[in-house]
């Protein structure tokens, strides 16, 4: 099912995303964590794609099993970075074969040396490329703070536009934990003629090593109040991951409350992290 389908419906959507493995041998063990994800019934599941390409087969696998075993309609993701236009051609041609209706379509991280062999400079170019070839439903990825790269939001906005007007049926944010940076990025899309729908995604932290590393690759505020909770419990696994959980699930409820209707949750494999905030929202969202 196409996710901009989904969206249309006058209802909240809630999904989840998973990464895939590095290694064959954890193939199994990230395959049968997603499946527990997708037992719990998301709207649809994402799966990434490891920097530079590094797991397009296993991306493509987990997407198309996922799909195949749980019904669940899947994201697999794609980026510029580490695609060649062969390459490309290659992956949608597996996703058509497959009946895989959606591709997330990311530049992806430059690498440090910033020397890539690419066809696609900017998410948009693969965009439209795909767009031209294909039926899929495209999502992007957009930035409530903006883009670690960009100069101001106002260019990021810009930019961001040129992305959905080159066919981007939706768009997920990268995790923020504040809504109000979400609230203010929200009105700002729309000011700027950005009228797709755009996906909340919230990353419930659950240690407080994911906070730093999160942090340092995207520059997301951490406001006092978290940085309180994260400080408080860092020594304490079980309790630093129950409070992650009642924190990204209050921000969901907040979210909800304030009529924001499609939230994406990065689940990161974890199956109970995943059950957990369906939990705290039983009566909320189902
Ligand atoms: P772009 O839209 O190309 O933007 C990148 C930068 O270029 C921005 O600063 C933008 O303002 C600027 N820009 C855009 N167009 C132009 C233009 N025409 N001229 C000049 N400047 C321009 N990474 C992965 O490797 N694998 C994944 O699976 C993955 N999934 C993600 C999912 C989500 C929801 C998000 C938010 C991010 C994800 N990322 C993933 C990370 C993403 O690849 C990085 O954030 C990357 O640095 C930017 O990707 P983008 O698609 O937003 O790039």
């Amino acid at each position: 099912m196409k996710i901009s389908k989904l969206l249309e419906e006058d209802k909240i959507t809630l999904s989840f995303e998973v990464f895939p493995p590095k290694r064959a041998e954890s193939f199994d063990a990230v395959k049968n964590a997603s499946e527990t994800i997708a037992s719990f019934h998301p709207d649809f599941m994402s799966v990434t794609y490891g920097a530079g390409g590094s797991t397009a087969g296993f991306t493509a696998e987990l997407a198309a099993e996922l799909k195949k075993d749980t019904g669940v309609p899947v994201l697999p993701h794609l980026t510029c970075v580490g695609s060649s236009k062969e390459h490309v051609d290659h992956m949608v041609e597996t996703y058509v074969n497959e009946q895989i209706d959606n591709i997330m379509v990311l530049r992806g991280d430059l690498p440090s040396d910033g020397i890539v062999e690419h066809d696609f400079e900017h998410a948009s170019d693969l965009i439209a490329y795909i767009k031209e070839k294909t039926d899929l439903c495209i999502g992007g990825a957009c930035y409530p703070e903006g883009h670690v790269e960009s100069r101001n939001k106002n260019m990021d906005l810009k930019y961001l536009k040129a992305k959905v007007d080159a066919g981007c049926d939706f768009l997920t944010t990268q995790m923020f934990f504040d809504n109000n940076i979400f609230y203010n990025f929200l009105y700002r899309a729309r000011e700027a003629g950005i009228n797709v729908p755009i996906l909340a995604g919230i990353m419930p932290i659950t240690n407080a090593k994911q906070l730093a590393r999160s942090v340092a690759l995207s520059g997301t505020n951490v406001p006092e109040r978290f940085r309180a909770i994260v400080d408080t419990f860092a020594d304490h696994p079980a309790a630093m991951k129950q409070a992650g959980i009642v924190y990204a699930s209050e921000q969901i409820i907040d979210l909800i409350a304030n009529g924001v209707k499609h939230i994406h949750v990065y689940s990161m494999n974890k199956p109970d992290v995943a059950e957990g905030i369906l939990n705290n929202l039983s009566e909320i969202i189902r």
